[in-house]
């Protein structure tokens, strides 16, 4: 689930257009038409991105924007009809990642799309999680509740791979060509192996709290 958008936008013709354009890119698309409806929306389904007309019938994007940003931080883009400043400024206030005028080239709204997705995906990836365990890709810092998990390269490696693909079934040999490299001569048990010492270190004492074996195929971390 790494697509799915919802547009808020009373104009019938242009949320048309944008859904029409959105679906062609491979986006899935929910619109709302109504400022209340489009924030309720936003608030009990799960979104990638969120694209906001300023002006709606019962609640204006501003106030919608405010509310969603107390419980979210989803990737907002105000689209506004004025191109003036005092709109711009008062829809960054609140909130908002970034905006478009109209009417706009969907080309332009694509690209904005695309980067702010790009920007915030960036930050979330910095660290990946899962249960009590948190990984961070710049520090290389494993800690379980707080505490640090001192692992090897080749552990880390591997805990890396397995919460960057959490809910598929990793094969012994897209680890070994993944954490080992394509040349490696490494045999496929040494992934048991590994497996077996990582366990050791972050499961202490559960072996299935973390990471399951899949019989005869290999291993996941299911989310
Ligand atoms: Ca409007």
């Amino acid at each position: 689930m790494e697509n799915r958008i919802l547009v808020i936008e009373d104009e019938k013709n242009l949320a048309r257009f944008i859904e029409l354009e959105l679906k062609y890119e491979g986006y899935e698309v929910v619109t709302e038409i109504d400022g209340r409806d489009g924030l309720n929306r936003a608030l009990s389904e799960p979104f990638n991105l969120i694209l906001l007309d300023l002006m709606l019938p019962s609640l204006s994007g501003m106030e919608i924007c405010r509310r969603i940003r107390q419980s979210k931080n989803i990737p907002i883009i105000m689209i506004t009809a004025k191109d003036g400043v005092m709109d711009r400024v008062s829809g960054l206030d609140s909130g908002a990642d970034d905006y478009i005028v109209k009417p706009f080239a969907i080309e332009e709204l694509l690209a904005r799309m695309r980067a702010l997705m790009r920007r915030t995906g960036k930050v979330a990836q910095e660290t990946l999680t899962h249960k009590d365990l948190t990984l961070n890709t710049k520090s290389y810092k494993v800690e379980k509740n707080g505490a640090e998990i001192l692992l090897t390269k080749k552990e880390f490696d591997l805990l890396r791979m397995l919460l960057e693909n959490k809910d598929i079934v990793l094969t012994r040999d897209r680890i070994i060509e993944k954490v080992w490299g394509y040349d490696a001569d490494a045999e496929t048990n040494v992934v048991d192996v590994y497996i077996r010492h990582l366990r050791n270190k972050i499961d202490q004492g559960n072996p299935s709290a973390y990471i399951e074996t899949v019989r005869g195929t290999g291993y996941v971390i299911r989310s």
